[in-house]
């Protein structure tokens, strides 16, 4: 749990830069319980909040606000809330794109959509693309069409709505947008379209079971088929997709708690005594990544589940 005040006294340093955090400066505090020898140990870290913005973006973002801050740090803070609440699927807004080569929903304004033209790829093969100037809060930047997207037809003023298009810096230095086969656009979206895709699940963290601080469930493609799903103990293949959940495991030599986590099969992730809050907290945090290459895995827990919860944010990241 994280929380940011004003300093009630100067005695405190900063976890980051070991420096003194003065008296009524605002600070970032991080609460936090683990486990040692049988006992649960509080511990209270502070920070400046200016130091905070950089190194601990996600703990800002779910910060309870404590303190009357000055407008300038509520506007960086409601900066790092729009980039840590939510999944990155609602990354909505051309001129947020700042990364090249991630998947982001864009919205722009049609200006001008160019001829279809025939592109040699690296392996000597022809395919099809299409160039559209577009504006977006005044920054004019290029959408290229790929493939089959070539004969979607624009006109200028139509609203676009892209769907997981892929970033990529121009020669322009300037981000562009490919609409590939993975991506997807809506032309003129109803408010309701718009509405249920910036709508992506917030980044969600359980506090069901005790865990090592700072870490989260996540899915992770297995590297290697060594690991064993903690339920039904069967091995879990190579390049699965599977859930990892963090606990503290009990060393019994040492006699104490030792930070760890364990592997679970997809479709057993549910049958864990955490079950519900584990999925809904590794949904929260799908990349597209595994969202492009996990698709089918994904609508078939979609499907099989009767977890209404669980189905519902699947479909929510599941867009197309
Ligand atoms: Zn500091
Ligand atoms: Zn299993």
């Amino acid at each position: 749990m994280s929380f940011i005040e004003m300093a009630k006294s100067s005695r405190a340093s900063c976890r980051i830069c070991k420096l003194k955090i003065e008296k009524l400066t605002p600070r970032l505090g991080i609460k936090s319980s683990f486990e040692m020898r049988g006992r649960i140990v509080e511990s209270l870290r502070w920070h400046h909040l200016e130091c905070s913005f950089e190194k601990l973006g996600e703990e800002v973002a779910n910060a309870e606000i404590q303190a009357d801050l000055s407008a300038e740090d509520i506007k960086k803070i409601d900066r790092i809330k729009s980039k840590f609440l939510s999944s990155g699927l609602d990354a909505i807004g051309i001129s947020d794109l700042t990364e090249h080569g991630v998947r982001k929903n864009v919205k722009a304004t049609v200006l001008k959509q160019m001829r279809v033209r025939e592109i040699e790829t690296d392996s000597g093969k022809t395919t099809k693309a299409r160039t559209v100037y577009v504006e977006s809060d005044k920054i004019r930047r290029k959408i290229v069409l790929w493939s089959n997207q070539v004969e979607i037809e624009l006109k200028p003023e139509d609203q676009l709505l892209i769907i997981r298009g892929l970033t990529e810096l121009g020669s322009d230095d300037k981000i562009l947008v490919n609409v590939d086969e993975n991506a997807k656009i809506l032309i003129n979206p109803s408010d309701e379209q718009t509405k249920k895709i910036t709508k992506a699940p917030k980044i969600f963290t359980s506090d069901q079971w005790k865990r090592p601080s700072g870490t989260h469930v996540k899915f992770e493609i297995a590297k290697t088929s060594r690991a064993k799903c903690f339920l039904c103990g069967d091995k879990i293949l190579k390049s699965e997709l599977k859930i990892v959940k963090p606990v503290w495991i009990e060393n019994e030599m040492a006699k104490r708690h030792v930070p760890g986590s364990y592997s679970l099969h997809l479709k057993h992730a549910l049958d864990d005594e955490d079950g519900a809050e584990v999925l809904k907290e590794a949904i929260s945090r799908i990349s597209h990544d595994i969202i492009d290459d996990f698709g089918s895995e994904l609508i078939d827990l979609r499907d099989s589940t009767e977890n209404s919860k669980i189905k519902k944010l699947l479909d929510e990241v599941l867009i197309n």
